[in-house]
């Protein structure tokens, strides 16, 4: 057994384990954890500082989660965009492709948190065949997302065979892999799983970092090797109540995440999933971090801020409105708020 493989058996899993560190109601977080699987690998674990603080919020289950039962379980629709099991065809040109029923940690505001770590989504050899054979088939899919789950709780030596049944198919540009195994079991990204990475160019992997406290010493060397290995990293943030929806804070991580060679690619709205109404924020809060963060902030680590609309009908962009028209005339705000006119061509 590898190290990672033994850390990753050393997360807490029942609330028992939580009561033996931190005062909490055993019975209350029982019940979650019947419906939704908890994992908190040790080294996510040693980042709570106390009960309630952003890491807590993000890894222990909250009754709350049982209370939110007006959003749908699968608010993306992506059951119905599934031509076979686990593999959601959204996009024309690209292919979401689950590899990976689990994760090394449980985030408590997961969009799939209907499925992650549940029988549900057991991926079996023949869903990855039966995927693989649909992208063969899809001559219009150039770019390949694994996620599930998490890709990289795979052995290294299913990945690669994936990484080879894809890298077969001519029609791809591109793969890429989400992960959040950085941030909560960097120990997964060896020496040997980088050089098997090395060898599919090229791969994008987007992690998933949320808050400044989560880009310890050990994510910063897991990505430092990542990078050394060729592999383009961005980063996937959701916005979350009484975590990061705060202009500080996010300033911080994507500040952070810059100096770890991590480019921040989205931050995202929080998708309408059932049992995540207690981490959701308004639009308009995003939308004014967004603004304080323009002009402050190297235009670099700025992501694009996303809602991924219900029914599945795609991401879309919102950004904060600089321009104004009256009648002829084009005004432009400037990140401090003041207005300037812009001479408009004509025509
Ligand atoms: C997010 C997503 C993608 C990738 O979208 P990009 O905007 O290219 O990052 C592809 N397929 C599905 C189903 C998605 O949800
Ligand atoms: S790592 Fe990703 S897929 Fe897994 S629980 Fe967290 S958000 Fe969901």
């Amino acid at each position: 057994m590898e190290v990672w493989q033994k850390n990753l058996a050393e997360s807490l899993t029942t609330p028992e384990q939580l009561a033996a560190h931190f005062p909490v109601d055993v019975a209350a977080l029982a019940r979650v954890v019947e419906r939704y699987p908890l994992r908190i690998t040790p080294h996510y674990f040693r980042l709570i500082r106390e009960v309630g603080d952003p890491i807590w919020r993000q890894c222990v289950p909250d009754p709350r989660e049982l209370d939110d039962l007006d959003q749908p379980e699968d608010p993306l629709a992506e059951e119905s965009l599934s031509p076979v099991p686990n593999l959601v065809h959204r996009y024309p040109d690209r292919a979401l492709f689950l590899v990976s029923g689990i994760c090394a940690g449980y985030c408590r505001f997961c969009t799939r948190k209907r499925k992650v770590g549940c029988a549900a989504m057991r991926v079996t050899m023949g869903d990855v065949r039966a995927g693989l054979d649909y992208i063969a088939r899809a001559p219009q899919i150039r770019d390949v997302i694994l996620s599930g789950g998490d890709p990289l709780l795979m052995s290294d030596l299913l990945l690669k065979e994936i990484l080879d049944g894809l890298s077969r198919i001519p029609h791809l540009d591109l793969v890429r892999i989400g992960s959040r195994v950085p941030v909560m079991l960097p120990e997964r990204i060896t020496e040997s799983l980088c050089a098997l990475l090395r060898r599919y160019p090229p791969l994008y992997l987007n992690t998933h970092f949320n808050h400044p406290r989560e880009i310890t010493p050990e994510a910063a060397e897991a990505c430092a090797r990542l990078v050394d290995a060729g592999v383009q990293l961005g980063n996937q943030t959701v916005l979350l109540k009484g975590v990061n929806d705060d202009a500080e804070v996010l300033r911080e991580l994507f500040r952070g995440l810059l100096k770890i060679r991590v480019r921040p690619y989205y931050l995202h709205h929080m998708d309408l999933a059932r049992g995540t109404g207690h981490f959701r924020t308004a639009i308009a809060e995003g939308v004014a971090i967004l603004e304080a963060l323009r002009g402050s902030l190297s235009g670099l680590a700025i992501p694009q801020y996303v809602i991924d609309l219900p029914g599945g009908k795609g991401k879309v962009p919102v950004c904060p409105d600089y321009v104004q028209r009256a009648g002829d005339e084009v005004w432009v705000r400037t990140p401090e708020g003041e207005r300037i006119r812009f001479p408009e061509v004509n025509g």
